[in-house]
């Protein structure tokens, strides 16, 4: 029997209340999936209407593997998803469509990001291997460079200025600077695949001979191990010492693994380097403590500049707002700009995407965007980002991470590896919960407060001058955050 695409909907509705993650799965059920309406069933394909752009972007940046999910196991593999977008009618009077196809990646339409810029518009033909050299003709490379993260739009604060002025003088003289390489380090969302990319696109307009080249390090890695699958090494190697200013975003991701693609790297890093070409590279931590790369690559790293970004203050974070407020046409109050500034401090991607999401809660509900609208995303956004944690949880994660049995914390034992996760556990639940240190000592094997203190300096003190330490320590802050 046929099923009709309101049943269709509905079994996908099903499907994805109970696979939604987290606590607060209810809300976010009821925000993104209940507005939807299912319009129509066109053999495999279903057809749901969202009420807005915004809308439809979040669903899909958030939630298309699980969209994806309901709706082959409703409709079988080959089922898509389309999306009918409902526009202000003062815009426009019918519906406009856009077809998401249920396998592999969505279109790039609504991802103007991770569109790659080509910046020889001359030349029409592009490899589609990038090894394959053809001997005499001009090569042609795609820098996969995104032509919205630029150097404009990447608002200055005290937060990047070292950073931005550097790389400035990098874009104007690539190769020719002291800092190369230029290494830009940083948590997570603080800006730096943005002006990595900006660089480069610095670069191409100001010299636009260079050959300029963006890859993650995980592009590198694979396209490293597929040439040597496909017996293309040497391509692979020719190809990268082509390139006039080389970026290479997120390289901790070699950490511990990819000895070999960092050994390749090693090299094409020196054959650069000798030739006077530029490297930009980026890291979630500065070059001396990343931890699992070889060495004499970290060595490296430091022969150039290496620039922290750090988590942007609060006139900054108005800044950004601001700008990206004015890039969409959106207008906003003052004071609800200030209230999202100075409640979302963690980083750059959290305080847009509490943008996004107010823009677009804003639009769904039709209401205008006020200090109170803000203030109950805000509190939503901020809940469920900054997960509240219970000693029990960070337990938990400790001896996971330590790969220890958790009643260990509890034992008497004095093994150094569990002193120290007991520890870790007594310094991050005095930092991360309101408990008192009596209470936390409690749960720690009967410990008292004396012990929970001692506990606490302790760590505090090992931060600072142990590094396997502090790489624990920051290896653990990331598990709980996720
Ligand atoms: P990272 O690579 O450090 O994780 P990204 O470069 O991806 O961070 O930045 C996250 C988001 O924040 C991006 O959308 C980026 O455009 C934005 N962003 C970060 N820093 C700035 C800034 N100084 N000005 C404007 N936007 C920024
Ligand atoms: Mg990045």
């Amino acid at each position: 029997m046929e099923k009709d695409y309101q049943r269709v909907w509905e079994e996908c509705l099903s499907f994805i209340k109970d696979n939604l993650a987290g606590k607060e799965n209810e809300k976010v059920f009821s925000t993104w999936f209940e507005p939807i309406v299912p319009v129509k069933l066109d053999g495999t394909t279903l057809i749901i209407q969202v009420p807005s752009q915004f809308f439809f972007e979040w669903l899909e940046q958030n939630y298309a593997e699980l969209l994806k999910n309901a709706i082959r196991l409703t409709l079988g593999p080959n089922a898509c998803l389309q999306y009918s977008i409902v526009m202000d009618t003062s815009i426009s009077e019918s519906p406009i469509t856009t077809r998401i196809p249920s396998t592999g990646r969505p279109t790039t339409l609504n991802r103007p990001k991770e569109v790659p810029m080509n910046l020889n518009r001359d030349e029409s033909r592009e490899f589609p291997n990038p090894f394959v050299i053809p001997g005499i003709q001009k090569v042609r490379i795609n820098s996969q460079l995104s032509s919205s993260y630029t150097l404009h739009n990447y608002v200055e604060g005290e937060c990047n200025r070292l950073a931005r002025a550097a790389g400035y003088a990098v874009a104007e003289n690539p190769g020719k600077t002291a800092f190369n390489p230029l290494m830009l380090h940083g948590g997570v969302g603080l800006g730096k695949t943005h002006l990595a990319n900006a660089i480069g696109l610095k670069t191409k307009e100001l010299h636009p001979e260079k050959i300029v080249l963006y890859v993650t390090s995980e592009q590198f890695m694979q396209q490293y191990q597929d040439a040597g699958r496909n017996g293309t090494t040497s391509d692979f190697v020719h190809f990268y010492e082509m390139v006039d200013v080389l970026i290479v975003d997120d390289i901790q991701f070699w950490a511990n693994k990819a000895t070999r693609t960092q050994e390749a790297f090693f090299h094409i890093f020196n054959t650069l380097h000798q030739a006077g070409k530029q490297l930009i590279i980026t890291s979630d931590k500065a070059p001396s403590e990343l931890q699992g790369l070889e060495t004499r690559l970290t060595s490296r790293l430091k022969w150039g500049l290496a620039a922290e970004l750090q988590a942007p203050d609060v006139e900054t974070r108005m800044k950004i707002l601001k700008q990206k407020l004015q890039n969409d046409g959106v207008e906003m109050p003052e004071e609800v700009i200030e209230y999202i500034a100075y409640n979302i401090n963690t980083n750059v991607r959290e305080l847009e995407g509490a943008l996004i999401s107010l823009m677009a809660q804003s639009s769904l509900n039709r209401r205008d965007i006020t200090l109170d609208l803000a203030r109950q995303m805000v509190d939503k956004f901020v809940k469920s980002t900054n997960r509240e944690v219970t000693i029990d949880y960070i337990q938990k994660v400790v001896c996971d991470y330590f790969n220890i049995p958790i009643d260990s914390i509890q034992s008497r034992t004095r093994k150094r590896e569990i002193v120290q996760a007991r520890q870790l556990t007594m310094y991050f639940a005095k930092k991360m919960t309101k408990s008192s240190l009596a209470i936390i000592g409690l749960q720690c094997g009967n410990k008292d407060h004396a012990t929970v203190l001692h506990a606490c300096k302790t760590v505090a003190n090992l931060a600072e001058t142990d590094k396997q330490f502090r790489y624990w320590i920051d290896e653990l802050e990331k598990r709980f955050k996720e």
